[in-house]
């Protein structure tokens, strides 16, 4: 990776007017790393690892096999999904004098996610919004809809189209929008080929 090239800043976004879908915020339940899983994973890693050059056993990298794992693990917690991402609140007041078309706008929650290509990291920031409707999200849940669907192995614009059904599921707004800024360190023969 550190040879790696970055490809520029790439920007996606999605939009849909608000209608009522079913959310799947956990589509598969993972269960806990077995501990014999876990050891069989790190010898895999240890394995690939020292055949690409890495010298294990030192101080500083006896435990990278566990560490690495580790990681991949916590940056797929979306799979998991988010069980306080379920609540929403009735709107305050319907016939408010701004108007129907109140926005909640948040921005930018920075995420970490894993290139369903590579399998290696990529690290933008969201911005969500939505036109309320009788619904209302809490402004922390937004961040946490971000995480279900950026922790996993995906890509940009599956991110963006399920974060927006997420606003959907949940608010029933009248419109939900959501953009992308991110930025993916791929080694550069395969940047030029995706
Ligand atoms: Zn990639």
């Amino acid at each position: 990776m550190a040879e790696g090239k970055a490809t520029p800043i790439v920007r996606r976004a999605a939009s849909t007017p608000g209608r009522r879908r079913a959310l799947k915020v956990a589509p598969r339940a993972r269960a806990p790393l077995r501990a014999n899983e876990r050891k069989r994973f790190e010898g895999h890693v240890a394995e690939i690892f020292s055949r690409l050059g890495m010298e294990l056993g030192s101080a500083g990298t006896k435990d990278t096999p566990r560490r690495h794992l580790q990681a991949l693990w916590d940056l797929t917690l979306g799979y998991e999904g988010d069980p306080k991402v379920g609540t929403v609140f009735p709107r305050e007041c319907r016939q408010c004098p701004e108007g129907e078309f109140e926005q909640t706008v948040e921005g930018p929650i920075s995420f970490t996610s894993l290139c369903e290509h590579h399998g290696l990291p990529f690290d933008g920031h969201a911005w969500v919004g939505y036109l309320r409707n009788e619904r209302i999200i809490g402004i922390s849940k937004l961040t946490r809809i971000v995480r279900i669907y950026t922790r996993r192995f995906s890509l940009q614009e599956r991110i963006a189209q399920e974060i927006v059904n997420a606003l959907i599921a949940l608010a029933d707004p009248f419109g939900a929008a959501v953009y992308l800024e991110a930025k993916h360190s791929a080694p550069a023969r395969a940047a030029s080929t995706r």
